[in-house]
């Protein structure tokens, strides 16, 4: 069970759940309508940079060297290579500190491997597994979301079944089936976590 904290207290949350799910749309909801504050986490990341994400606020993008550079210094929290493709994904400390500075909760959307070492660092963390609802859903949003090939579609799905395993492990599991809704229950549940 999660730890019940005060409403100026420091948590982390972590969101997780499959390709095509929807968690940087809910991510977007949940910064603008929570209660709560929460801070984003950047993540670092060494893939590449989409059409309209910008360095430093979607991810901060990094070379390979950079990343091993950093992680060999203790920067990250955690790291993970993500989809197997040999791009990698992190969390740094420094922000998580950022949203320490700033008096919110640390949001960290990250995979379901970087969330069970999130649990073991920090085993307080309020975590959410957003599922998708059904397969056939995930795979027609990653699909309509059109930003990435075919290749890359079919990489995310092989990992959507290791994701789904794994969702139990989470403090809550929430089905993204009507956007609103969806958004709705998570912000009860963070508003449970902050009495
Ligand atoms: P993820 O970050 O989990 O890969 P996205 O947030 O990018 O997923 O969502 C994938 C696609 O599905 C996007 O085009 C998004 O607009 C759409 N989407 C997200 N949530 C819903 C929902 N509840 N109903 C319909 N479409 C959704
Ligand atoms: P994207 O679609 O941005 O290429 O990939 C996002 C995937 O990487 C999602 O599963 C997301 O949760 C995960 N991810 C993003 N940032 C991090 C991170 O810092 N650490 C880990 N472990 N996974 C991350």
């Amino acid at each position: 069970m999660a730890a019940r904290v005060g409403r100026n207290d420091f948590q982390i949350l972590v969101l997780s759940g499959p390709s095509g799910s929807g968690k940087t749309t809910v991510v977007e909801r949940l910064i603008n309508e929570s209660t709560v504050k929460l801070v984003k986490a950047i993540s670092a990341t060494t893939r590449p940079q989409r059409k309209g994400e910008v360095d430093g606020v979607a991810y901060y993008f990094l070379t390979t060297d950079e990343f091993v550079k950093r992680r060999d210094q203790g920067d990250f929290l955690e790291t993970a290579e993500v989809f197997g493709a040999g791009y990698w994904y992190g969390t740094l400390k420094s922000e998580i500190q950022r949203a320490k500075d700033n008096q919110g909760w640390a949001f960290l959307e990250i995979d379901v491997q970087g969330a069970l070492k999130v649990m073991e660092i920090y085993p307080e963390a309020l975590t959410i597994f957003l599922q998708p609802p059904s397969l056939e859903v995930c795979e027609q949003r990653l699909r309509n979301r059109a930003t990435d090939s075919e290749e890359t579609i079919q990489r995310r799905l092989r990992k959507v079944h290791e994701e789904l395993a794994l969702a139990d492990r989470y403090c809550y599991q929430v089905v993204n089936d009507d956007l609103d809704r969806a958004v709705d229950e998570i912000k009860t549940i963070i508003g449970k976590h902050s009495l």
